[in-house]
């Protein structure tokens, strides 16, 4: 199996791992923490979501945080937008993309949007005609498209007409979300080859969920279904909103220390993304979730049992 050489990250705890977080995170320290992210070497950064302040209290200071940035011209900021209105917040705090949110069923769509998934779909034409006149990226995202928490599996044909639907409005980069952990390698591998063949014009993205300890494996089906775009959460943070207890992202520092062992290249520092992991595990700690915190990475050495003894 030929796999890529190097592989893009995009840290989304910023939007991802604090929305779930009930505790109000003071608008400093999510700017203080976006500027240590981008000190790491992440390329691309999901930075906040601007839903109505009521929605999701944690994320009312998007704007502020937006600008409060100490942006570096080749680090792309992107945010969730949920309308139009929220568009315009994006544009005038000076985002780089806007990310919409669809999911692929209409049980989930209708929880998390009110309205079925097409219905959803009908309002994204004005979006993305502003967005483009304003030449600010936009991306789709398609949440639940390998399993739905009410629905279970999604049918192809559906997963095909999204996608077709995304590519009529003028959008041509999609994020598949793994958003409860329903996915596995195969499922991975069958959904993101069929949509290549069907679309070869569509630049895909994985968001992955560590639900049930399948992500890392997910992520590699992914890669050899020629994904080269992944998303991941620093600590871990972003919880299953079914399951209180249960991992949400997949962490960035395991996901980064996988594919730097497997020889792919990340371009960002892993020392730093683990640091600011461990404080943030400090902070939140029945919300990190990562095996490279609890275990160190593989290069860590140790001494053997003896040795200790001795030298004790
Ligand atoms: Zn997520």
């Amino acid at each position: 199996m030929n796999y890529p050489t190097e592989v893009n990250i995009t840290e989304v705890c910023p939007r991802d791992g604090f929305q779930s977080l009930s505790e109000f995170i003071p608008t400093e320290e999510k700017i203080q923490l976006i500027n240590e992210l981008i000190d790491c070497g992440f390329k691309q950064i999901e930075v906040t979501s601007f839903v109505h302040p009521k929605a999701i209290p944690q994320l009312k200071d998007a704007s502020e945080v937006l600008q409060g940035i100490k942006r570096k011209k080749d680090v792309k900021l992107r945010a969730l937008v949920p309308n139009l209105r929220g568009l315009e917040r994006a544009i005038d705090a000076g985002v780089d993309k806007v990310k919409l949110m669809l999911s692929a069923t209409d049980s989930h769509s209708i929880s998390n949007a009110n309205c079925k998934t097409f219905d959803a779909m009908k309002g994204f034409e004005t979006l993305v005609k502003r967005a483009h006149d304003s030449s600010v990226g936009i991306s789709g995202s398609i949440s639940v498209i390998f399993g739905c928490p009410f629905e279970g599996d999604v049918s192809m044909d559906r997963i095909i007409e999204i996608c077709k639907r995304y590519i009529d409005l003028g959008i041509y980069n999609l994020s598949l979300a793994d958003t409860t952990g329903m996915a596995n390698p195969i499922k991975i591998k069958r959904i993101v080859e069929e949509i290549h063949e069907n679309f070869p014009e569509l630049g895909l993205s994985l968001h992955l969920h560590n639900t049930r300890g399948m992500a890392f494996a997910n992520a590699i089906a992914g890669l050899e279904a020629g994904i080269k775009d992944f998303d991941s959460s620093v600590g871990g943070l972003g919880g299953c909103p079914y399951a209180p207890n249960a991992s949400g992202n997949i962490a960035s520092e395991d996901l980064i220390h996988g594919f730097e062992e497997m020889g792919i290249k990340t371009g960002i520092d892993l020392d730093k993304v683990i640091n600011i992991g461990d404080k943030l595990q400090k902070m939140f700690p029945s919300y990190a979730n990562s095996f490279i915190l609890k275990a160190g990475k593989c290069s860590d050495l140790h001494l053997p049992p003896i040795a200790q003894e001795k030298l004790g």
